[in-house]
């Protein structure tokens, strides 16, 4: 399969609501929850979630987690940990860049077809929006040129700011 553009799309809206195989869930290196994207997914996927998560032993930046969804429509959650911007030279892109990476590769190896990502890093831990938008275009697009198994990638945002940084990333990215 190719990286044809239409394998990745931008949509906005609220994460915890979509029927996809997975979604991916910006994490905390506990995996016991927290605020943003990672309390909402929490509460609509239920507390069975919390317990799954217990038994996981954390996760580390840039590294990524399986769960079953539970209450959500999607049926697994994966949890990647974005690095916390803390100016650029602490490996920040390349841990960003492993966890687009490192989820992708799970979601193949769970058989997921269609998988959804937050901004990851771009909310508390405050990665700078145009930058992250590249770096995860740049991997997604990267990933589904290697033979991938996976129909689409939807990056959804939740507010006008991180759907503009997309929208350029993705065009700056099919230009170059
Ligand atoms: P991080 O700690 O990795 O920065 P956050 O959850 O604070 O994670 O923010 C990541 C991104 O997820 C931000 O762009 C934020 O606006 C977005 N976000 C928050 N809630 C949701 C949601 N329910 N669905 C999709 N995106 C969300």
């Amino acid at each position: 399969m190719d990286a044809s553009p239409d394998r990745i799309r931008i949509m906005s809206g609220d994460i915890t609501g979509l029927a996809v195989d997975a979604i991916v869930n910006a994490a905390n290196r506990s995996l016991l929850g927290g605020g943003g994207v990672d309390g909402a997914i929490h509460r609509a996927a239920g507390p069975e979630l919390l317990e799954e998560c217990r038994t996981l032993g954390g996760c580390e930046t840039g590294q990524a987690k399986l769960t079953r969804g539970y209450r959500l429509p999607a049926g697994y959650i994966i949890h990647t940990v974005g690095p916390i911007w803390q100016g650029g030279d602490r490996d920040e892109p390349e841990l960003l860049a492993a966890c687009y990476r490192n989820s992708l590769q799970l979601a193949v190896e769970h058989d997921v077809r269609r998988i959804a990502f937050p901004a990851i890093s771009c909310g508390v831990y405050r990665y700078p929006l145009s930058e992250a938008a590249r770096i995860a275009v740049r991997e997604i697009r990267h990933f589904l040129t290697g033979n991938a198994p996976i129909e689409t990638v939807y990056l959804v945002c939740f507010d006008d700011e991180v759907r503009q940084a997309y929208e350029q990333a993705l065009a700056g990215d099919r230009a170059g």
